[in-house]
């Protein structure tokens, strides 16, 4: 099974990760610049080195590698498949095809950071050598320091200095043709199990994972939901926001791309400049998290203000089933957690609300809710999830403050004024008059029986309430603020 007694120069070892993608990719463009043929690899380590996907992202994971593959194919070369630890797999790699190079696009969470410098010294030490590129992010981390040389805490500060050093980069669309991998041993996707089966509770994901679909969700969003998105992507019924955090996350279209399809819209008068900003500053949004978890570690972990690691959370498991199960009462918070586990995404709106109503009405720790959306999410991306949880908690870096506390019903009043985010998503409240529907036990007896509601029964009951729990809550930030 080896190629290493081949006539020709060496192969280079092209590593994907999470930059499943052929179009805009530095580390493929650097590989194939070598002029040597190529062997693109990708290795399932389950390890303990980073933190394990959740279910849902391997569901993505498993599409994307077949559509990844079925692009290489198209261009003539196989995708190798390795499960295990990432460096005994390289070695065997290495070993096998006689490489002397390694390309790929960084990883910038810490432990994975860390792992890879690791994996990049040892095989330095034996000849190989390791050669990353930024292929995930606007900025590189490090690249933006505030005043005093240390990273920026405050996203409007950030978003000014990305934008003034923002030099897009030129569109590639990666060789046309690479050199097969000859003789090389390869998994079988299937037998990794990454679809879910007993129960398959993937079935209404819908969702193309990969290059196209990314670059389909693109074009749909810029010629539709980008043209009133700043006003359109607070309002969950609409379909205005872009879709692709699960495509940035797995690298199957690069934040660069989005950033001139939204520039270009607005050059071109389909859009006002205003959209277009909006949009990108959401963009710019995703590299501020990856920039802070970056520079600050345990921001999965720990509070990113200290002090809010003394906050009084309560042990609340019926409290918190009934928020995983979207069975709280409380129809917006049910209707973005029914969401969650359907799709595998929940609108960034209702994501806030939801982590309002579990961190505050419920006083449960914010990482029990970071943990369940690791798991459901699609897009689960360690950064944008702990730096947003956070954020609501009150607890991160430029946060929304702690006593900002949502009242699920006026904001599903405000945000879903017709209900139809809420009628989807809880067919059983679909009867409801808009008018009652988000706080269905103050509707008259007689509206509620001619729609066959019965509370507490068909629907549960308000699980807490909300002027009350709001007041728990304020008096649990006081003990906090006082220990200060
Ligand atoms: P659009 O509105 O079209 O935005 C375009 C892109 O900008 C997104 O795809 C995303 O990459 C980025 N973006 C938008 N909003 C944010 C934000 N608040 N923070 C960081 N990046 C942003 N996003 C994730 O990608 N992964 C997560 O694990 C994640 N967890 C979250 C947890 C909570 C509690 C909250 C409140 C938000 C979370 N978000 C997360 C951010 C946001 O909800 C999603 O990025 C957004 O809903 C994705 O939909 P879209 O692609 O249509 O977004």
């Amino acid at each position: 099974m080896t190629t290493k007694a081949q006539d020709g120069p060496a192969p280079v070892i092209l590593w994907f990760r999470r930059d499943l993608r052929l179009a805009d990719n530095p580390a493929l463009n650097k590989a194939h610049a070598t002029g040597r043929p190529v062997v693109p690899v990708y290795i399932h380590d389950e390890g303990t080195a980073v933190r394990p996907a959740g279910a849902a992202s391997l569901w993505w994971l498993d599409k994307s590698l077949r559509a990844l593959a079925g692009s290489l194919a198209e261009r003539g070369a196989t995708l190798i498949l390795r499960r295990g630890d990432s460096e005994t797999e390289l070695r065997r790699l290495i070993d096998q095809t006689g490489a002397d190079t390694v390309f790929l696009n960084r990883l910038f969470e810490p432990e994975a950071w860390t792992r890879d410098a690791d994996i990049a010294h040892g095989l330095k030490t034996d000849g190989v050598e390791c050669r990353g590129s930024n292929g995930s992010l606007l900025a590189l981390p490090g690249s933006l320091l505030n005043g005093s040389g240390g990273p920026y805490k405050v996203f409007t500060p950030f978003m000014k200095a990305l934008r003034a050093q923002a030099e897009p980069p030129a569109h590639t669309t990666g060789p046309r043709q690479l050199g097969a991998a000859p003789g090389l041993e390869s998994d079988d996707l299937d037998a990794w199990g990454l679809h879910p089966t007993r129960p398959d509770w993937s079935k209404g994901f819908d969702w193309t994972p990969g290059e196209d679909g990314a670059t389909a969700a693109l074009h749909r969003f810029v010629s539709g939901g980008l043209a009133d998105y700043s006003n359109g992507r607070d309002r969950p019924a609409e379909p205005a926001t872009s879709r692709l955090s699960p495509h940035l996350h797995f690298g199957e279209i690069s934040p660069w791309r989005a950033w001139i399809a939204a520039r270009d819209a607005a050059d071109g008068g389909k859009v006002t400049s205003g959209e277009a900003d909006k949009f990108i500053a959401e963009l710019i949004w995703r590299d501020f998290s990856a920039h802070l978890l970056h520079h600050f570690p345990t921001l999965p972990d720990k509070a990113f203000r200290p002090e809010y690691d003394a906050m009084p959370w309560r042990d609340d498991e019926p409290g918190f089933l009934a928020w995983t199960r979207g069975m709280t009462g409380y129809p917006i918070v049910d209707a973005g957690m029914r969401e969650l586990w359907a799709t595998g995404v929940m609108h960034n709106r209702v994501r806030m609300i939801v982590a309002s109503f579990l961190i505050k009405d419920l006083l449960i720790d914010w990482r029990r809710g970071e943990a369940w959306f690791w798991d459901t999410l699609v897009d689960a991306d360690l950064a944008s999830n702990s730096q947003n949880w956070q954020w609501v908690a009150g607890s991160g870096a430029d946060a929304s403050p702690y006593f900002r506390i949502f009242n699920p019903v006026t904001q599903g009043q405000k945000f879903d004024a017709e209900a139809r985010y809420v009628k989807r998503w809880i067919p059983e409240l679909a009867p409801v008059p808009a008018r009652w529907i988000h706080a269905p036990w103050n509707a008259p007896p007689e509206i509620l029986r001619d729609c066959g509601i019965r509370l507490g029964t068909t629907y549960p009951r308000p699980i807490v309430d909300h002027a009350r729990a709001r007041e728990r809550a304020l008096a649990a930030l006081k003990t906090v603020t006082a220990e200060r």
